[in-house]
């Protein structure tokens, strides 16, 4: 039976809000991890944005690009039962010429690189790591099926591999005031206001997108 995406009751989901409903700040994340329209938003997004690089043809030379899609089985909501239906992939292509066949990884806003958990989960779940006490974040990390060295992962991977990054030093001077480093990615979420609306993760979630492919340059925009 194929279950449809919108309306399935999320137990872990109404087990989140039990633990998490004291603070505002752990309101706004969990509303997010909760949201069950999200990932269809962020298909879509990815959707358009991988249809773009498709139409624009091959960056190396004048060949066309094919399907290449990778299947990904991200993980970190609460909603495997339909996700045992629901075959993700992420898209990417390969150029059509011989000698050149260059793979383009469209950028994503659901995949943080090849990390295994959704992106917004990564983004969301390390920047609680800022915000919530130590048995609140077990919680968390318990009700969404991550382990505690999955966050620590994480955390170094934010406070070093990104802040080196090449697209972080191109883009750091966008942000006045400057963005606190040492509590990424939260004081990301602060800058763009996630905790109004759910457009603002989204907002997020573009300005990083870059970082998730190696295959498109950096200043590559729709
Ligand atoms: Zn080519």
């Amino acid at each position: 039976m194929r279950i449809p995406r919108e309306g399935l009751p999320s137990r872990g989901f109404s087990l989140l809000c039990k633990l998490l409903n004291n603070a505002k700040r752990e309101n706004w994340c969990q509303c997010h991890l909760a949201d069950q329209q999200i990932p269809q938003l962020l298909e879509k997004v990815d959707a358009d944005v991988a249809e773009k690089i498709r139409q624009g043809g091959c960056l190396h030379c004048a060949g066309k690009l094919h399907s290449a899609k990778y299947r990904r089985k991200p993980r970190g909501q609460p909603k495997q039962d339909w996700e045992r239906d629901q075959e993700v992939y992420r898209a990417s292509f390969c150029c059509d010429q011989d000698g050149c066949r260059k793979r383009h990884t469209p950028p994503s806003v659901r995949f943080l690189g090849r990390k295994v958990y959704w992106g917004f989960v990564v983004v969301l779940v390390a920047a609680m790591q800022h915000g919530i006490t130590p048995p609140r974040l077990h919680a968390l990390r318990e009700s969404l099926g991550v382990a505690r060295r999955t966050v620590e992962h994480w955390r170094e991977w934010w406070l070093h591999t990104f802040v080196q990054s090449p697209f972080w030093n191109a883009a750091r001077a966008r942000f006045s005031p400057p963005i606190d480093l040492k509590t990424l990615p939260l004081s990301f979420c602060e800058a763009f206001g996630v905790e109004e609306r759910r457009d603002r993760l989204l907002a997020l979630l573009q300005f990083l997108s870059p970082i998730t492919t190696d295959s498109i340059p950096l200043g590559w925009s729709m």
